[in-house]
This record gives C-alpha cells, sequence and structure tokens, in this order.
C-alpha cells in the first residue's frame, strides 16, 4: 500500500516537473516573441520634490502587454525572467528606450532632471552594465547625469568587487545610483558607505505603516536621519496618504514618490502630466 502511494507520488511529481519545463519552455519562446513584437512598454513615475513642489525625476517601470493575456505586472514577470536568465536582455532593452524618452523630453522642452533606471542583480553581476550605460548616453546625445540607477541590496551580495568596480564607472559617466526597496532584504548598513550610493529609497511597506503602527514612525525617521547626516539624497516610496506628505516633509525628507502624487503613466500620457504639473507648482 505505502509502496503504491510512493509510487504515485512519484508519478504526480514527474508529471508537475514536466509541466513546469513545459511552461519555462513556453515562456522562453513568449519572452523572445514579445521583445520581437514590442509588447513590453515602458511606463513613467514621476518624484515630487517636497521643498519646491516641482518634479524631481521619473521612475520606468516596465510593463508587459500580452495581445491573450493582457497586461501582466512586473511582480510577477520580472522574477521569472530572473530564472530563466532574461532579466538582463530586458533591462539592456529598458536602458536605451529610457534614454531615447528622455532625449525626446528635452527635445519637447521638458526638463526633467533625471531619469531613473531599475537594474537587476543579475545584469549589474555581469559586467557589461556601464557600457551598456554608456553606449546607449552616446546614441542619444544624452549626458550621464540625466540617468539614475536603482538597484537593491541583492545585488551586492554575489560580487561586491564586481558591484563596485561597475558603480565607479557609472559615476564616472555622471550617473546618480540609487538603493531601491531600502530597509527590507539585507540591509547591510556598510554598503553605503562602501559603494558611492547617491540616493536612499525607503521601502513602500515602511510608509504604508505611517502614521499608525508602533515604532514604524520611529524607523522613517532614523533612516532619514542617517540618510541625511550621510549626505544622501531620501526618496519615500508608496506615499498614497496626505498625512504621510506631511510627516515626510515634517522630517525633511526631500522627494516623494507615490499615488499621492502621480502614478505611473504611459509616455502618450505624459506630456499633458507634465505641463499641468508645472503650472501648478
Ligand atoms: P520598485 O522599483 O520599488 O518600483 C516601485 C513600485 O511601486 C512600482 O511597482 C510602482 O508602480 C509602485 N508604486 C508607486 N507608487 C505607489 C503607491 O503609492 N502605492 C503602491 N501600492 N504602489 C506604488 P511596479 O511597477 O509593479 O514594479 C514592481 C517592481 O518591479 C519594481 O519595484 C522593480 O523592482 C521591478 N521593476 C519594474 N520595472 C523594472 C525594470 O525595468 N527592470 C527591472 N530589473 N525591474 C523592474
Ligand atoms: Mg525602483
Ligand atoms: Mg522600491
Ligand atoms: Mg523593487
Amino acid at each position: 500500500r505505502s509502496k503504491e502511494i510512493g509510487r504515485n507520488s512519484f508519478q504526480l511529481y514527474k508529471a508537475s516537473m514536466n509541466a513546469r519545463s513545459l511552461e519555462r519552455l513556453s515562456m522562453l519562446s513568449r519572452f523572445q516573441s514579445a521583445l520581437e513584437n514590442s509588447e513590453f512598454e515602458l511606463y513613467f513615475q514621476p518624484l515630487q520634490c517636497l521643498t519646491s513642489s516641482r518634479i524631481n525625476s521619473v521612475e520606468c517601470l516596465l510593463r508587459w502587454q500580452d495581445p491573450n493575456l493582457g497586461m501582466i505586472s512586473p511582480a510577477q514577470f520580472i522574477p521569472l525572467a530572473e530564472e530563466l536568465g532574461l532579466i538582463t536582455q530586458l533591462d539592456k532593452w529598458v536602458v536605451n528606450r529610457a534614454c531615447e524618452q528622455m532625449a525626446f523630453w528635452h527635445s519637447q522642452g521638458a526638463e526633467i532632471r533625471r531619469i531613473a533606471i531599475n537594474i537587476s542583480a543579475q545584469f549589474l553581476s555581469q559586467g557589461d552594465l556601464a557600457l551598456t550605460v554608456a553606449n546607449a548616453l552616446t546614441k542619444h546625445r544624452l549626458k550621464g547625469q540625466y540617468l539614475e540607477i536603482e538597484l537593491t541590496e541583492s545585488s551586492f551580495i554575489s560580487n561586491l568587487h564586481e558591484a563596485k568596480m561597475q558603480l565607479k564607472q557609472l559615476k564616472s559617466l555622471g550617473v546618480s545610483i540609487a538603493l531601491d526597496d531600502f530597509g527590507t532584504g539585507y540591509s547591510a548598513l556598510s554598503y553605503l558607505t562602501k559603494l558611492p550610493i547617491d540616493i536612499l529609497k525607503i521601502d513602500a511597506s515602511f510608509i504604508a505603516k505611517i502614521p499608525d503602527e508602533y515604532g514604524n514612525s520611529e524607523i522613517v525617521s532614523a533612516i532619514i536621519a542617517m540618510a541625511k547626516a550621510l549626505n544622501l539624497q531620501v526618496v519615500a516610496e508608496g506615499v498614497e496618504k496626505p498625512e504621510q506628505r506631511q510627516f515626510l516633509q515634517k522630517l525633511g525628507c526631500h522627494t516623494l514618490q507615490g499615488y499621492l502624487f502621480c502614478k505611473p503613466l504611459a509616455a502618450n500620457n505624459w506630456m499633458n502630466f507634465y505641463n499641468s504639473a508645472k503650472l501648478t507648482s
């Protein structure tokens, strides 16, 4: 009897393994065709300066518009792209697309100070991030000062040496470096002084709990104080409520990102938003 159960569960295991590898295989070919058929699109979320109320920068957020499944969120496809080793190809596309968009905005007279790109740990450890960025800047005749690279702490764990080299090269191009989702993950604070980081982005999970949850406001104010002491710009992610904005403003947080100011926008909705934001600031 137990033998039978064993055999059955093995069959089941085999079946699910097959289904899984089939799924991987079809994902691989779907990714390739999605890239070829321009199913990926960048959305743009503006970040607001808390002192001047003006737009400080814009973060690029990747979207996948599948003809059959509709919009797929990056929370779903990015982990899969990482697992399948496809994320670097995708990030390279984003780097180019972001530079193209920034050059276009400049040609329209929109003075956006920086465009921020999320880069995966895999791409950073691979060794050609800085070169890819340099080539994209040249191609779109853009200065490095207009670009910001967002990394998470997990990017530094596998290969701190390579990360350091890449960041040094990016800095020499004039590119800014942001540490994304700060406070989650490993939060090894020594990275803040070992690496040339310019901006700290406080993870949205902390902001979401302001002002209600015990101890949370204290953590956020400690992060802001630390960032200021280390001469880092500090951004609060996921700001949705006016109370959160007021709290952050009182603590001297530099920049706010969240639905309260603006949701991520498709490129064709951007100029409208930009022009109306300029009028009210
Ligand atoms: P992230 O870099 O931390 O980006 C911020 C996320 O918070 C975005 O989710 C944004 O849409 C969302 N967000 C902004 N304001 C609010 C708010 O007020 N409330 C809430 N609830 N959410 C807000 P999104 O676009 O789904 O992206 C999720 C993650 O996927 C990003 O987190 C980033 O880690 C990754 N990602 C996005 N685009 C790329 C890309 O081009 N390359 C790579 N490697 N990763 C990307
Ligand atoms: Mg980000
Ligand atoms: Mg984040
Ligand atoms: Mg993130």
